[in-house]
């Protein structure tokens, strides 16, 4: 079940910078006196020369602007913009032809004056509010950093082209759900036609609101003048405006039919009713319904017969609002009968206020087979993984027969609905979440090993990692995807054991003993804490070497700080899963000690004082006795223990949070953008 994400916070290589040479980028906050847009329209810079904006600077103001462009790389180190260095993106509301036998269309043009007018641009007019809001939004992409997901299909065969296709197809209509579950295709007509930038907040966010670490507490910054408070459209809108609406709705006396995860909770009279996703979304759930037919179709009798049979049966899910068919067939396809992996369902909680109701998503990519020699390596340890955290737990938990797949990796082709975020991306995921399928441990696990992986992340991780750990720290930290990879699959793996899922204690799943939020928090807990414990389980069963298992432990430290950088808590006060358990986390690790907070060494970027310490030593006994503990509260349903460490970690002082945020936010953040050649 759930995902594991990574929001670490990216910037261009140095390099990009210097090449512009005396062109200095344009500081983003201060936006320099020039015309508006509705004053004379900019100027074409002479044929041939694009290089008024560094790359990053470029590929900010196209994604401000709605323009699905991508200046991807600068391939000939010229510092301009050439036609075999950009991209057409997916998922704009244009298609973008930027270019034509090798030259730059009239199209590109267009863009690039646009782009470089909006560099120069002045503060935006209009009532102080309004121009308030616009300054704002503007300041959403100046925190971002666009990277992109670029895959190549070209050579495919007739019928998976065609299949392809369909898929395609079927994204925009499952974004089309997703943005009606979030309320985002409610509110779509309240944003300026005039603002390309409140435009592409809205589509990118999935909603008004600003997501950017510095805008999403300001609440001026909204797509939407006025800065209306969105409602989800999964629950009534005025139940909504209740304070604690969430806890209200657990307390119920119908909860358990009301927050059924594929269900909507709507108003009769004064009555709260549960309408199953297929009545409530039927027009859209039926446009799903055939393209993934029409797919099938498309390999109707060839070798891809596992994913055929997944894109027929998933298409009936998407008519009855019945998943465990579709599960089935899904959970028969491999990492060897398939080249590709679909996933097409509701099936995370995470994006809703309150926990309970599955978003519309889409994952398509291609196996990468990289990931079989870990699962030759780990599968046979699945049940003695299981039994070393039940002898942990002690008496209150006895170990399961587990089987489930270790993680397959997949090469990222497009994420649609729930799956792509604004910032950072999933890169592991357990599914699904309910039924016979999971319940029986034939759920299916992957680990996105495309994402993140690029030469500017990589750099771009380097630097911020940099700012916050010492010198001889930092000298562990690998450039290379492996530890990254490790630790998700040992995340994934660890979401399969131990109290899962289906648990239940004392006739109580954890959603119903702790709420949906803190469930959610601790599950995630439960896994990643499962990523660090079973590093020395397996560098002692000799899987990996000491080189990797330290490079492993650092990634996932680095991975926790990335995490913290986001606030602890949603807006509108909600637990951040992700950003709680990295504070527990190294909370707990500094007072074992494995980590500490040295006030006068020196990071390693030669600029900060203050860093952290990592005792790699003393990991292995300090990430036992968490895992011990995390266990434990799982197994009991122990609230307070569980209130206790959030408590102290997460609104507590050990953890130095505003340092951790001010070090990392001084980086732009990921933002993926798609791109496919076909
Ligand atoms: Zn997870």
């Amino acid at each position: 079940m759930k995902l594991r994400t990574r929001s670490a916070v990216l910037m261009l290589p140095l390099a990009t910078a210097l090449l512009v040479g005396c062109r200095s980028p344009e500081p983003p906050a201060v936006p320099p006196a020039a015309p508006t847009a509705s004053a004379t329209p900019p100027q074409a810079p002479a044929e041939g020369k694009h290089s008024d904006l560094p790359r990053l600077r470029f590929n900010q103001l196209a994604m401000r602007l709605n323009l699905p462009l991508f200046w991807a790389s600068d391939k000939n180190k010229d510092g301009s913009v050439d036609p075999d260095e950009v991209s057409a993106l997916l998922f704009y509301p244009a298609q973008g032809h930027w270019v034509e036998a090798g030259k730059f269309t009239p199209e590109f043009d267009k863009a690039y004056a646009a782009i470089v007018a909006a560099s120069k641009a002045a503060a935006p007019n209009g009532t102080p509010g309004e121009a308030a809001r616009r300054k704002a939004v503007r300041e959403e992409f100046d925190q971002v950093a666009p990277t992109l997901v670029r895959t190549d299909l070209s050579g495919l065969p007739a019928a998976q082209h065609k299949m392809v296709e369909h898929v395609l197809a079927a994204t925009r209509d499952i974004d089309m759900l997703y943005s009606i579950q979030t309320g985002e295709r409610a509110l779509k007509g309240k944003v300026p036609k005039d603002e390309p930038a409140s435009q592409s907040l809205m589509r990118r966010n999935w909603g008004s609101r600003c997501k950017a670490p510095s805008t999403e507490k300001n609440p001026a910054c909204s797509a939407i003048p006025g800065a209306p408070k969105p409602a989800v459209d999964v629950y009534p809108a005025d139940v909504q405006k209740e304070d604690g609406f969430c806890k209200k709705l657990e307390k119920n006396p119908h909860s358990k039919k009301l927050l059924t995860p594929f269900s909507v909770v709507r108003e009769k009279g004064k009555k709260l009713t549960a309408v199953p996703y297929s009545k409530a979304y039927a027009k859209w759930m039926g446009k799903v319904a055939d393209e993934l037919t029409a797919a099938a179709d498309a390999i109707k009798g060839s070798d891809e017969a596992p994913l055929e049979a997944y894109l027929r049966a998933a298409a009936q899910s998407f008519k009855d609002n019945d998943w465990e068919p579709a599960d089935e067939a899904w959970s028969k396809m491999t990492a060897l009968n398939s080249q590709w992996y679909l996933r097409v369902a509701p099936d995370e909680v995470y994006w809703e206020p309150c926990s309970h109701k599955a978003g519309f998503h889409l994952t398509f990519a291609k196996i990468n087979k990289a990931s079989l020699k870990w699962q030759k390596k780990l599968t046979p340890l699945q049940q003695d993984m299981e039994d070393s955290i039940a002898k942990l737990i002690g008496r209150a938990y006895k170990p399961r027969k587990v089987t489930f797949h270790l993680p397959d990796f997949i090469d990222i082709v497009v994420n649609a609905g729930d799956d792509r975020d604004p910032f950072g991306a999933t890169i592991g995921q357990s599914l699904p979440n309910w039924g016979k399928v999971v319940a029986q441990g034939r759920g299916r696990t992957v680990a996105m090993s495309n994402l993140y992986t690029d030469a500017d992340s990589l750099a771009m991780r380097r630097a911020q990692d940099s700012s916050l750990l010492d010198a001889n720290t930092i000298k562990e930290l690998a450039d290379a995807p492996t530890p990254s990879l490790l630790s998700t699959i040992l995340h994934e793996a660890t979401h399969n054991l131990g109290p899962a899922h289906e648990y239940k204690y004392r006739g109580k799943t954890a959603s119903q003993a702790f709420g949906g939020g803190m469930a959610s928090m601790l599950e995630e807990l439960k896994a990643q804490t499962g990523a660090l414990y079973f590093i020395d389980y397996i560098q002692k069963k000799g899987i990996i070497s000491p080189e990797l298992a330290k490079q492993t432990y650092l990634d996932s430290i680095t991975w926790c700080f990335g995490h913290i950088s986001r606030g602890m808590y949603t807006p509108d006060g909600h637990r951040k899963a992700y950003s709680q358990l990295s504070a527990i986390q190294i909370g707990f690790l500094m007072d074992e000690g494995a980590i500490h907070w040295d006030d006068k060494a020196k990071a390693a970027d030669g600029k900060d004082t203050g860093a952290f310490v990592v005792d790699f030593d003393k990991l292995p006994a300090a990430t036992t006795k968490l895992m011990k503990l995390v266990g434990t509260i799982k197994a009991k349903n122990d609230k307070k223990g569980a209130e206790a460490l959030a408590k102290k970690y997460v609104d507590g002082k050990v953890v130095p949070q505003a340092v951790i945020a001010k070090r990392f936010l001084r980086f732009p953040k990921t933002s993926f953008v798609y791109s496919i050649h076909m």
